[in-house]
């Protein structure tokens, strides 16, 4: 054998750059599903369904492409359970040259791999990752010289380098619509009527392929959070370009506007969803950006539409891995609010009295999906507010949603929403009281506590965990601009009244309040 070719779970793209120059003469693929990457963290049932489907689903197009195969299933008899275990043997009965790969998402198993290939008296080869806009090398010139990182300088060089939704010729290019960036428009909460008819989700109905899949998952997994009754996700490039397709008709017009709202019983509401597709290169960030780029030109969508949608791609996608892969390995111990306390339990059960979290943690658990607002402030926001061991919080959310691969898990995870990077991503902690919630469409009406009160029986538990934060970090916050005014209002609290805030937090952090009786 020539060139033995690596292809992981989230690689699947059939032109891939490992695939480069591939003879079926000479060359082989090899994939392999293993228990390790199902359980190193205890991953929902719903995510680990999506891979598996995926992959037996791009082991077809591999061999239909007439690209010779070795593939490995998790319920082979001698499954060895892990990639390295099962590469090693690959290694030893196919002897081939040389190893390759296309760069992986995730630095554990790039270690992994890479030992197991020198163990082997062989060079494991990384090429590019064409999916992205950025090359690592190029994210890493951006970053020198730089104390902070933003976002924002970032995705200006992209949006010029990429010439994407520009104007004018050349170096004189501006952005169309006169500015870089429509995040205030972005910030809508809907009326009080609510979303609308937001159009279904597109459906996917399991194959047999999949039917197998949630079989063995079912029953391999029964431990494993989550629920498979709803899976209906795009498992196959054809389906990941249909899934798009009706976004941009159907949603992307609506998108920009209340990108940031929340509505009860409203999972999908008008957001792409395309997340779990994209990370595994069902879809690639260039075809979904042109996409809605187009969609603009034709008149279909609103500017605040187009670009708020593309930032998140071409911007805060590309940031969060070029952060991923420029601070891995030490980014994953990060702690710099030196946050102790355990992740509480029920956020693997969602049975917890606060109305906007028991909706953005049953969602989660039953279809692997929560949009972003939840994720930040409504999970995420309470376990910083609480003071949860970030790598708590970070093994919970590559848990849980079908999107989670780690390059863009952890950066959001530790650096956007646990602030546990110190700053280097996000220019503040994001914190806010339950007032925030309510305003956004979390469903307050329907909650027992009021998010108005700071501390009492009726008291929101993330309104009196905010003051407390602002009093335990105040030191801290006090040095950053942009906090500056939340810790002054910190001050025109008397000391009784700041000793009840801490009094009510101790007693949330005992699991006293927050859970139903
Ligand atoms: P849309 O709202 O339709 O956005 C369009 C696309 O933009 C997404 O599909 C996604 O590819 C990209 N995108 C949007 N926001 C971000 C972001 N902050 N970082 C990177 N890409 C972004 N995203 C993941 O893909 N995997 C994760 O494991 C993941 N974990 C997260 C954990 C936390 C704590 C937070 C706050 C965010 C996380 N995100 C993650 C980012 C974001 O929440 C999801 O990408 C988004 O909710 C997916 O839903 P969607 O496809 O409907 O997104
Ligand atoms: Fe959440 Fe507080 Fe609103 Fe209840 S009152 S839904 S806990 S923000």
């Amino acid at each position: 054998l020539r060139h033995l070719v690596l292809v992981l779970g989230d690689q699947l793209d059939l032109d891939a750059a490992a695939f480069d120059g591939f003879d079926p003469a000479q060359d082989a693929v090899w994939m392999a599903e293993v228990a390790e990457e199902s359980t190193h963290v205890w991953s929902s049932q719903p995510r680990i369904a999506l891979f598996l489907a995926a992959m037996r689903h791009f082991a077809q197009a591999v061999r239909s492409a007439g690209r010779p195969l070795h593939y490995r299933r998790l319920d082979d008899p001698d499954n060895r359970g892990t990639l390295a275990a099962e590469l090693a043997a690959a290694l030893q009965t196919l002897s081939p040259a040389r190893v390759l790969m296309t760069a992986p998402g995730d630095w554990r198993v790039w270690q992994a791999l890479k030992e197991v290939v020198a163990e082997a008296g062989l060079e494991l080869e990384l090429r590019e990752d064409r999916h992205f806009f950025c090359t690592v090398r190029e994210f890493a010139a951006h970053a020198r010289g730089r104390r902070t990182l933003r976002l924002e300088f970032f995705y200006r060089e992209l949006r010029r380098r990429h010439g994407v939704l520009m104007q004018g010729p050349g170096a004189d290019a501006q952005p169309i619509g006169g500015q870089w960036n429509f995040d205030a428009d972005n910030r809508a909460p809907f009326g009080p009527a609510g979303p609308g008819a937001v159009p279904p989700r597109s459906r996917f109905e399991p194959d047999d392929i999949t039917r197998e899949v949630l079989a063995l998952v079912a029953r391999r997994f029964a431990d494993h959070p989550g629920a498979l009754n709803h899976f209906a996700w795009p498992v196959t490039r054809a389906q990941a370009l249909q899934a798009l397709q009706q976004f941009i008709d159907q949603r992307l017009p609506h998108f920009g506007r209340t990108q940031d709202a929340m509505w009860p019983g409203e999972p999908w509401l008008y957001h792409s969803h395309l997340s779990a597709a994209l990370n595994l290169k069902l879809l690639s960030a260039r075809e979904v950006v042109q996409a809605a780029e187009a969609a603009f030109h034709a008149g279909h969508v609103g500017i605040e539409s187009a670009e708020g949608f593309i930032r998140q791609i071409l911007g805060w996608r590309e940031y969060v891995r070029g952060i991923y892969w420029t601070q891995m390995p030490g980014y994953l111990q990060r702690n710099a609010l030196q946050a102790d306390q355990d992740l509480p339990a029920w956020y693997w059960s969602g049975r917890t009295d606060m109305a906007c979290l028991r909706e953005a943690i049953t969602q989660t658990l039953a279809l692997g999906y929560a949009h972003h607002i939840q994720r930040l402030m409504v999970t995420g926001l309470f376990a910083l507010l609480l003071g949860v061991r970030p790598q708590q919080v970070h093994a919970w959310y590559l848990s849980v949603y079908v999107d989670a691969v780690e390059w863009v898990e952890l950066p959001n995870t530790l650096g956007m929403s646990q602030y546990a990077d110190g700053g280097l991503m996000a220019s503040k902690p994001y914190v806010a009281t339950g007032r925030y919630i309510e305003r956004m469409g979390g469903g307050c009406a329907g909650c027992r506590y009021d998010p108005a009160q700071r501390v009492g029986e009726r008291a929101c538990p993330f309104t009196t965990l905010y003051w407390d934060f602002l009093e335990r970090h105040q030191a801290l916050l006090a040095r950053n601009p942009r906090m500056s005014l939340q810790v002054k209002n910190l001050a025109r609290l008397t000391a009784a009244e700041r000793d009840a805030v801490r009094q009510r937090a101790d007693a949330i952090r005992a699991g006293q309040v927050g859970v139903p009786a």
